[in-house]
């Protein structure tokens, strides 16, 4: 069995891949000027831009101009959903969401209620998932924004967005799909997925943090959240992250060019793990949706044991993985996620999360199983904290 740690976080962050830092490399030293300058040492950064702004729309399958780099997965969301609901509230005041959303969409849905809008948030099932009737109930001659996640980053549950969207496009709303936790492993063409405005950020497909892009139809007017100098279309002030821009861009064709290889293979660790886990841990219950979920997502709770102590046990065991989102890491309370699918508050906080990636193996998959049900039992057995 081999000694070094086994990373399984990969929905928390994921390394940055040795040609991303390559591709980045340049833009920190020799072409490290600003691509709005009119001298030489401009053209480079600028060319690179142009450059990540066509890959990224390559992988989307829509126009360059329609790219909108932005400062990270957050940042993108706030521009779509108060950027859009702003915009159009001379045509309506009503904005439909689920319970299960990222707190970047919830708390810029919060931030628009304080405004004045009415925000409709859509339960879900037990498998996470959101019902495309429970939407078309919810639309009214005022709703002009539906923000539906298209995979969720605790429980890997995969929504029907471009139902969705198709019946919130009827009622002439348009949609936004958080993509996030998506972007490195689903398809993210957004005419199939028929969506208006879609998020992806850098660090979950393999590249740098602090950095994002949103797609935004062409005709689908925003107001920007951040001001200044016009950059991106007026869509997103500051001198442009040229480095983290082409790392994004990298990254985000790279995994589409190896998403059916690496889905195929985490779908099957992932299903190793999961039917390892429930069979060999007692009180052990997957959490989301069995199939339609992410290919390298595993998430369970277990009676009588919190996550956290889990996690902190496998910690030192050498396997890194969480209780459920980053942004939650540390939280004591129970997550929005897990007492959405009907866990009561007891529960809620024994969620437990192992998210796999490229440089998983089948012996890390393993050396879980192998470690996992003694932690359960010593915790239970209060030999473990
Ligand atoms: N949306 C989802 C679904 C996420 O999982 C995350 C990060 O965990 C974000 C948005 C925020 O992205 P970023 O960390 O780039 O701000």
């Amino acid at each position: 069995m081999k000694n070094e740690r086994v990373y399984l976080d990969h929905s928390a962050t994921t390394p940055v891949r040795e040609e991303v830092l390559k591709a980045m490399w340049p833009f920190f030293a020799d072409a490290f000027g600003n691509p709005s300058s009119v001298h030489s040492d401009g053209g480079a950064p600028k060319e690179a831009l142009a450059r990540a702004h066509s890959m990224v729309a390559d992988v989307l399958g829509c126009r360059p101009g329609e790219v909108v780099f932005t400062g990270g997965g957050t940042e993108a969301d706030n521009l779509a959903v108060l950027g859009y609901a702003r915009s159009q509230r001379h045509r309506g005041n009503h904005v439909i969401t689920t319970v299960i959303e990222h707190e970047a969409v919830l708390n810029s849905c919060r931030q628009l209620e304080r405004e004045g809008f009415r925000v409709t948030y859509l339960p879900v099932d037990r498998d996470g998932l959101v019902d495309p009737y429970g939407v078309q109930a919810a639309l009214t001659d005022e709703t002009v924004l539906v923000s539906v996640m298209l995979a969720n980053n605790e429980i890997g549950t995969v929504q029907p967005v471009a139902e969705i969207s198709e019946i919130a496009h009827q009622r002439g709303a348009v949609v936004h799909t958080d993509a996030v936790q998506a972007a490195c492993l689903l398809d993210l063409n957004v005419s199939r997925l028929n969506v208006d405005l879609l998020s992806v950020s850098g660090h979950k497909v393999y590249g740098p943090k602090g950095v994002g892009a949103l797609y935004v139809r062409s005709g689908t007017h925003l107001d920007p959240v951040v001001f200044g100098g016009g950059q991106e279309g007026n869509l997103r002030s500051g001198t442009e992250n040229v480095p983290g821009v082409v790392g994004l861009a990298v990254a985000l064709a790279l995994a589409a060019a190896e998403r059916d290889a690496e889905g195929h293979r985490l779908t099957e660790l992932r299903d190793r793990l999961i039917a390892g886990v429930l069979s060999s841990v007692s009180g052990a219950h997957l959490t989301g949706h069995a199939t339609r979920r992410l290919p390298g997502h595993a998430s369970f709770y277990c009676d009588d044991v919190s996550g956290e102590s889990l996690l902190v046990n496998l910690d030192v065991a050498g396997i890194s993985c969480s209780s459920g989102s980053a942004c939650r890491a540390g939280s004591t309370e129970a997550s929005h996620v897990l007492t959405a699918i009907g866990l009561p508050t007891s529960l809620g906080r024994n969620g437990l999360r192992m998210t796999l990636g490229r440089g998983t193996s089948a012996e890390d998959v393993d050396r879980v199983l192998a470690v996992l049900p003694g932690i359960v039992e010593e915790v239970r057995g209060g030999i473990a904290v």
